[in-house]
């Protein structure tokens, strides 16, 4: 049977930059990564902000074909249907078996289906991946309605790129505010009013979605809607089955130790599959990004501890920019400041910074992500982010 030195799977940002860090380590390894979707590991956070232009198939590719050949990284498209943790062994949905020395599993997660009594799931569409989202644009040929269910990053971004495509939009949520993970009721007032303006109809507070009225009536809080199509952004599962039928501990997510060992010896997990000790998981390109280098390095013998970083959340919608990492405790000191469109607020604890919430002040962001894992102090940032 075939054995390579490291198997990585899933064909996202955390693979990806597990195998960099591996093959700085050692570049005579042989690495294998494995994809189950069509077409090269691209940015996925860019899919569902192209609905209005369009992407051609490799557009947001994450590497070429060269950069995969000149780094000895053999790239297969399959599905790993069965990890054999004892054995150290894979199974694929269509190929033979194939061992590993060290394997990372980093395959990502999965919407949450949406289950509306009575509508058709030919209706539904997700924007998790590629795939999904060249079929919501083949759609904007024939709908002229959309509902979006869910009103977080993902739900706003479409909702706006579909208004951008002259469709008219219903955006949907249970909770009563838009961007609940990531925003404070001020910051989703601000995108609500923009929301609004932007000609979309907003329902917040929905707890009761009936399509059972007939083809395209949707009924919500009482009151009737005609819709052609329903785009689910409602949240995402971890891909925990793979590992769970492996008797590889899970809870939500994979489990992984500050390591990002998995129970499993030389099984790692990283990105929006892994949960960590605190049980966070993190869902989020940048946390992804670094928690797959982490495991890489860990997965080459080089103990490289995870820190809990403040990665933050960014969104361009409606012309406007906003940036947000919430504050983990409500105890800190904050510093509310406005100017011309811009608007601010800074948390500090013992004078250091801690959250930010950002409107506008998009050229300077790499500054303030800078402050934020520096946790710069209030002299520092009225000196070198003053408004
Ligand atoms: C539409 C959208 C927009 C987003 N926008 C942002 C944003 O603006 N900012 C931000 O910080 N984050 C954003 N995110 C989240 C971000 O994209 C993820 O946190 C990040 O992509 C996670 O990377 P990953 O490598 O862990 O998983 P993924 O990117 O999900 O990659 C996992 C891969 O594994 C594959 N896979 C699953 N099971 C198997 C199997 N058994 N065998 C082989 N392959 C398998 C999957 O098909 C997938 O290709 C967005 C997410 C979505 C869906």
């Amino acid at each position: 049977m075939i054995l390579k030195d490291f198997i990585i799977v899933g064909g996202g940002i955390a693979g990806l930059s597990a195998i960099k860090a591996i093959r700085e380590q050692n570049q005579s390894a042989s690495i294998l990564w494995i994809s189950d979707e069509d077409r090269l590991p691209y940015k996925r956070t860019k899919i569902n902000k192209h609905i209005a232009v369009g992407f051609s198939r490799d557009e947001f590719a994450l590497v070429e074909h060269d950069w995969l050949l000149t780094h000895h990284v053999e790239l297969l498209f399959d599905r790993v249907i069965g990890i054999e943790t004892a054995k150290h062994e894979l199974s694929f949905k269509h190929r033979g078996n194939l061992q590993y020395h060290k394997l990372i599993v980093a395959i990502g997660n999965k919407p949450r289906p949406l289950s509306i009594n009575g509508l058709s799931q030919d209706m539904v569409f997700n924007v998790h991946n590629a795939r999904q989202v060249e079929n919501i644009i083949r759609s904007t040929s024939s709908s002229r309605t959309y509902m979006v269910v869910g009103a977080g990053v993902e739900g706003v971004e479409t909702a706006d790129q579909l208004v951008q495509k002259g469709k008219k939009v219903i955006l949907v949520d249970r909770n009563s505010m838009v961007l609940q993970r990531f925003f404070t009721p001020k910051y989703a007032a601000l995108l609500q009013d923009t929301i609004q303006k932007a000609g979309i109809q907003l329902l917040l507070d929905v707890h009761d979605i009936d399509g059972s009225l007939g083809e395209s009536v949707i009924q919500m809080n009482g009151q009737q809607y005609d819709v052609d199509t329903v785009i689910s952004t409602i949240g995402y599962t971890p891909n925990i089955e793979l590992a769970a039928a492996s008797n590889i501990q899970c809870n939500v997510g994979i489990r992984v130790d500050e390591y990002m060992q998995t129970s499993a010896e030389d099984v790692f997990a990283a990105g929006d599959v892994a949960e960590h000790p605190s049980g966070e998981i993190t869902c989020l390109w940048h946390a992804a990004e670094y928690q797959g280098r982490v495991a890489g390095m860990n997965a080459c013998g080089i103990k490289t501890k995870l820190e809990l970083k403040p990665f933050r959340m960014k969104t361009e919608v409606f012309g406007d920019y906003y940036l947000a990492v919430l504050p983990s405790k409500s105890s800190l000191e904050w510093v509310e400041e406005e100017k011309d469109d811009i608007v601010r607020d800074m948390y500090f604890d013992q004078g250091k910074l801690e959250a930010v919430l950002m409107k506008n002040d998009g050229s300077r962001s790499k500054i303030y992500q800078t402050a934020l894992m520096e946790k710069w102090t209030r002299e520092r940032i009225n000196r070198e982010l003053p408004l």
